[in-house]
């Protein structure tokens, strides 16, 4: 499959116009299509499956920023510590803690956003908004001195209705800007990762400081 380097830049064109950046989600990809658009200028790429970022870490430039965006084990942090730029799919304190533990041992602070359900059709992973009030108390009394929280990563409902899609980004715009103001140590909210191929011009719309791009920039996927 060949990059289409017009959409590419008309993608991060319209990104930059709301200060979004842009993550290449390369899932199932291969190094060489990462490498074509690394070469068009990318350097963030995001990947669901631990095994395959950790492959293609070790084949692909070393200044790439790589984003796990994926549902993540405990028992697997250790594999990606020493070089992932950031978890966006924290979904409990306790897989907080664990990436807290492995992060001290190799003397790195981990930026992680914590990811919201906001899906009303199906459900997903993701922290309802009782169990992000409860991780947020955990943060209060118990702080990590090893992460930071750095914002919310959700998902909308894949929903061919736009206005149920752009409710849920609001809705999340909305928890955000609301746990924003909370004075923690290692809790910092600026990002707001929303909008995917199907739905990121309704994120940049909603507030959107970081989308999650995959099919659109590298074709569709054969699962
Ligand atoms: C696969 C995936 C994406 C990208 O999806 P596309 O529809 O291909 O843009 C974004 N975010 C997450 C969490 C994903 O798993």
């Amino acid at each position: 499959m060949i990059i289409n380097k017009e959409s590419y830049q008309n993608i991060v064109e319209i990104a930059n116009q709301h200060n979004t950046t842009v993550v290449a989600v390369s899932k199932t990809k291969s190094v060489e299509n990462i490498q074509s658009l690394y070469n068009l200028g990318q350097r963030d790429f995001g990947e669901n499956y631990v095994q395959e970022l950790v492959n293609k870490q070790q084949q692909l430039p070393k200044d790439i920023r790589w984003h796990f965006i994926g549902h993540l084990q405990s028992n697997k942090v250790k594999k990606i510590i020493s070089f992932v730029h950031l978890i966006q799919s924290v979904d409990s304190y306790r897989l907080l803690q664990e990436i807290d533990k492995q992060a001290q041992k190799v003397n790195r602070r981990i930026d992680c956003l914590l990811q919201i359900n906001i899906a009303t059709e199906e459900t997903k992973f993701g922290l309802n908004e009782d169990a992000l009030r409860m991780l947020i108390c955990s943060m209060q009394h118990s702080p990590l001195s090893n992460i930071c929280i750095v914002g919310f990563m959700g998902m909308a409902s894949l929903s061919i209705n736009e206005t149920q899609v752009r409710k849920e980004f609001q809705a999340l715009n909305q928890l955000f800007n609301q746990y924003k103001s909370i004075q923690i140590n290692n809790y910092n909210p600026h990002i707001l990762s929303i909008g995917m191929s199907s739905d990121y011009t309704i994120a940049l719309e909603e507030g959107s400081t970081m989308v999650r791009i995959g099919s659109l920039l590298f074709g569709s996927r054969n699962t």
